[in-house]
């Protein structure tokens, strides 16, 4: 059992004194009894809430889709660059949400934002083999010797990439599917073999695509269905 206030709060209804106001006014339904006071307890997931005439659909945790555009920085707040969070629109925002992996500030495309923490870390972690797949455009054009140097692993700088997939689409553009998250890890795989990624976005995270629908910044709630897709063995291949 928790607290009310508490409750209504960590579901983006208001802030703790907005909440409190709503109860005041006698906004809150609790299985269909009026809520006098903030500290009253409920247990969000079995009870009935109901807010100024809607019902409260409760979510312990949020996970989001992002469209993540060039320019914007993967982290949770800046002085001075914009974060994704910062794109985020109201209705999503919630304490506590973070981008679950990082994408260089130039890169685009699919984007995980989250307040679990244990679900990002599954995602994140390479024992998980979450596979991610990326477009990337290069700036010299690619042959059959970058494809079996990515399929054998690469090593650079006395860092040690796992064997990665790689499909060439044209001579400057390829998908590439790497099984970690290293920093700047598909950069510094082509820079390994003399080429430089010119544009780069990431398009799959496990058996989850970006949703075509959302334009560069947009963002979406995932549906339950969803959130275990990036969790699922996915196949390696571009
Ligand atoms: N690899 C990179 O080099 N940059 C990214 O943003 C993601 C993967």
């Amino acid at each position: 059992m928790e607290r009310i206030d508490k409750i209504l709060s960590s579901q983006n209804i208001g802030s703790r004194r907005e909440v409190r106001n709503i109860i005041r006014q006698g906004g809150v339904i609790l299985n269909g009894r009026p809520v006098k006071r903030p500290e009253e307890k409920a247990n969000p997931e079995k009870d009935t809430i109901i807010i100024n005439g809607s019902t409260l659909h409760f979510k312990r945790r949020i996970y989001i889709m992002m469209n993540k555009p060039k320019g914007v920085i993967c982290a949770v707040q800046d002085r001075c660059q914009t974060t994704v969070l910062d794109l985020l629109p109201q209705n999503l925002f919630r304490k506590g949400l973070f981008p679950a992996g990082r994408l260089d500030k130039d890169t685009e495309g699919l984007l995980i934002l989250t307040d679990d923490g244990d679900f990002a870390h599954n995602m994140l972690s390479p024992k998980k083999h979450v596979y991610k797949l990326y477009e990337a455009y290069t700036d010299k054009p690619l042959d059959s010797k970058v494809c079996t140097a990515f399929k054998q692993g690469i090593e650079s700088g006395g860092c040690k990439f796992l064997p990665a997939e790689i499909r060439l689409i044209s001579p400057n553009r390829a998908f590439v599917c790497i099984q970690e998250g290293k920093y700047h890890q598909v950069k510094r795989m082509f820079e390994a073999v003399g080429t430089n990624v010119i544009y780069l976005k990431r398009l799959r995270i496990g058996n989850l695509s970006l949703d075509k629908a959302l334009e560069a910044g947009q963002c979406r709630e995932l549906d339950k269905k969803e959130i275990p897709l990036l969790l699922s063995d996915s196949e390696f291949s571009p």
